[in-house]
């Protein structure tokens, strides 16, 4: 690993009795500013017979009550608002199952606060002031086009800002424009790696992938890394808490996600209990956010799954708390036959078996209120379903059924791919 630059040396370097004292003073400010300025979270706390005088100590913090998406939901659009609407500069917002959006509201100071979360993702990615980036997610309502762009214009790199789509144009303009580094989602990155196989090109100047909003294996990082001959990193951040980057990213050493402290308070609790869990124990992962002032976010549960992996200094010099990459959303847990996986477990195994290729499909087929597990997967000729099958029961204890494609059968989609299929029976 060689020496890097970082953006706020100052605060990502910042001793940790330090940080502790500047997160309750910040902790502090949000709990005042929320409960004096929103009825909602007043509410809440008043419920759950907590005020802004009762928080001492960043041990208090657990004290306060939960927030979830529905606090988002029931508010729509903008009921968790705790600054004048007149101070408003931007939104953006994510759908979900329900099909309520939830709303994330940004001042210019909010704003500000995203663009410094992402300019030190990219000086911790090594990429640093003229780079040339290349921004593949959508400039739109999701987060992740403006997020990038945000953090790129403060870092001051070279912006070509594509959104996503027309992969082969992609591809030319990373070739005329010597692009360095690519921000987007990972299936989005083995689309562009098919493309140059078909093409027989290579990328000679790209070193460098972001890759957030998915979930991947790390199976599948080495071979969008060998494929596209660059180092990816793995980056943090939703709607709630104020979009890509905001919550962190994996440092060149690529032990766990450094979580920005001096922004955001990370906790890790049961999800059936909610009671915090000691460090290295897997659950949910829960966030506060320290700095943001539009909608700042107390305690949210964020449906994600991971562990404190280190509060120890890193390699890399940051002193900033670390959790394991997300390997699975508590929403996307599958129970078949009893067992209970994530997704992620399924494409870790495939992508383990030589000759298997970067598609699959995940399809869940129930039938008389049985379910059953059936994958699709694309591989070179010679392998089989049977063997694919035999993986898969070793990795899961149970056999799910595979079946096996030629490269380029499966569907492809554009932008954040599908893995997992529903499919009622008679
Ligand atoms: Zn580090």
């Amino acid at each position: 690993m060689k020496a890097m630059t970082m953006w706020n040396e100052k605060y990502e370097t910042m001793p940790r009795e330090e940080l502790h004292a500047l997160q309750l003073i910040r902790l502090k400010k949000v709990v005042r500013l929320s409960y004096d300025n929103n009825i909602h979270y007043r509410n809440k706390m008043d419920a759950a017979g907590i005020n802004p005088e009762d928080i001492r100590s960043l041990d208090d913090l657990t004290n306060l009550p939960f927030m979830t998406k529905d606090d988002f939901r029931a508010t729509y659009p903008l009921g968790m608002l705790c600054v004048d609407k007149k101070q408003l500069r931007e939104m953006h917002m994510s759908s979900g199952s329900t099909g309520v959006p939830v709303v994330m509201a940004y001042t210019d100071d909010d704003i500000a606060q995203w663009a410094e979360c992402m300019a030190r993702c990219y000086y911790m990615a090594g990429i640093n002031q003229g780079d040339v980036i290349q921004i593949t997610p959508s400039f739109g309502l999701f987060n992740g086009g403006f997020g990038f762009y945000h953090g790129a214009r403060m870092a001051g790199l070279f912006i070509i800002p594509t959104g996503a789509g027309n992969t082969p144009r992609q591809i030319r303009l990373m070739k005329d424009f010597n692009v360095r580094a690519l921000m987007g989602v990972v299936s989005y990155g083995i689309r562009i790696m098919e493309i140059l196989e078909e093409q027989k090109t290579d990328l000679p100047d790209l070193k460098i992938g972001i890759f957030g909003a998915e979930t991947f294996s790390n199976s599948m990082r080495k071979k969008i890394e060998g494929g596209l001959g660059i180092e990816t990193f793995d980056i943090y951040g939703m709607t709630e808490t104020g979009g890509v980057g905001t919550t962190g990213m994996d440092c060149p050493a690529h032990e766990g996600i450094h979580v920005w402290e001096d922004q955001y308070i990370t906790e890790v609790v049961d999800s059936q209990t909610g009671k915090p869990l000691p460090d290295g124990s897997t659950g949910e992962v829960v966030l506060t956010s320290l700095t943001r002032s539009a909608i700042p976010v107390i305690r949210f549960r964020t449906r994600d799954i991971s562990w404190i992996q280190s509060r120890e200094k890193c390699i890399c010099g940051r002193t900033h708390i670390r959790i394991g990459r997300i390997t699975g959303r508590l929403d996307d847990m599958l129970i078949i036959k009893g067992v209970n996986f994530y997704p992620s477990q399924i494409e870790q195994t495939l992508m383990s078996i030589p000759g298997v290729g970067n598609n699959y499909q995940i399809i869940i087929e129930e039938k008389d209120g049985i379910k059953d597990l059936r994958i699709n997967v694309e591989v070179e000729p010679g392998v089989t379903g049977f063997m694919v099958e035999k993986h898969l029961k070793e990795a899961l204890g149970f056999s799910p059924k595979g079946d096996v494609f030629k490269s380029g059968e499966l569907p492809r989609q554009e932008g954040k791919a599908q893995r997992v299929f529903y499919k009622k029976g008679d």
